[in-house]
């Protein structure tokens, strides 16, 4: 937000048109992490906000109109936004980011995906048949993604190469020494127990050693049902789980449920910048996330 405001002041000197790439994210992740590759030479925006599920928004006319304006398109890929981004894409008719093109960067291409095999989900109707899109609530997969986009910010911006260098350099020696700092706190939530309401955090829980013990969808994609939740509520009856587990825009009602029958604890994760008060930018939405996990779970 502070490179936005900054390119505004200085767009009101003269000779500055046209100085920034514009940069089209599906997810907001993907925007503030363009905004620390490009820096000042980068004007970023984002079809979606935390409070809406990305696998679900209308391809409105006015994304139409920024994709359109588009130089580069950076989305999670796997098919996340399969409901709507390629409705865009061949409605913009935007040359420089259809798929193939330097323009297009489908960032869990980048990543280890987890899910991708073959499983009884995907006969049920999986809505992540390649593999789990929801990528960037492990942070080391941010630092692939990062590399990724500062090469392609400097083939498409070829004269400010080394702007882009400087500035990956510069962002992953920070978000290192912040990779190391939640791995230290959240060393003690290795080996805990969670239930997730959508798969929205595999790359969470396998970064930090705890354990998916149940989903409170019965097929991923869709709501959870009376049967599911039953059968949920017989199995941890017991409480033999540390956490349930739901993204701001998922209904806290199944959550709340199971939690009310089971006494194990329900809460809310951002699961990008913006799901919560407090994620503000990449680095505060780990320490949110971590925040809140130790506060449902933790030792102390
Ligand atoms: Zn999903």
């Amino acid at each position: 937000m502070k490179y936005r405001i900054a390119v505004l002041l200085a767009c009101l000197m003269p000779l500055c048109a046209n100085a920034e790439i514009r940069i089209f994210a599906c997810e907001p992740e993907w925007a503030y992490l363009a905004e620390e590759v490009g820096g000042d030479l980068v004007e970023t925006f984002s079809a979606t906000t935390a409070q809406q599920d990305p696998h679900y928004i209308q391809a409105r006319p006015s994304l139409i109109a920024k994709v359109r304006r588009a130089d580069l398109v950076i989305c999670s890929g796997a098919q996340l936004e399969i409901g709507w981004l390629p409705a865009l894409l061949q409605k913009a008719n935007n040359r420089k980011v259809m798929p193939g093109s330097d323009g297009y960067l489908q960032a869990s291409d980048f990543v280890l995906r987890l899910g991708a095999t073959a499983d009884i989900d995907r006969a049920k109707g999986d809505i992540h048949p390649q593999g789990n899109p929801h990528i960037q609530v492990n942070p080391h997969n941010i630092v692939a993604v990062a590399r990724v986009l500062a090469a392609r910010l400097a083939r498409i911006d070829i004269d400010n190469t080394k702007a882009y260098e400087d500035n990956l350099d510069n962002f992953l020696t920070r978000w290192q020494e912040a990779i190391a700092g939640w791995e230290e706190a959240a060393a003690n939530l290795a080996g805990k127990r969670a239930i997730m309401h959508h798969k929205s955090w595999v790359y969470l829980l396998d970064w930090l050693g705890i354990q998916d013990m149940a989903r409170l969808e019965a097929v991923p994609g869709l709501p959870p049902t009376a049967a599911h939740l039953s059968r949920l509520t017989a199995e941890f009856a017991d409480g033999s789980a540390d956490v349930i587990i739901r993204a701001p825009y998922q209904h806290a009602k199944a959550s709340d449920w199971l939690s009310q029958r089971t006494g194990i604890p329900a809460i809310v994760l951002p699961l990008t910048v913006g799901g919560t008060d407090g994620a503000t930018d990449l680095f505060t939405l780990f320490d949110d996330i971590i925040a809140r996990l130790q506060g449902a779970m933790g030792d102390a």
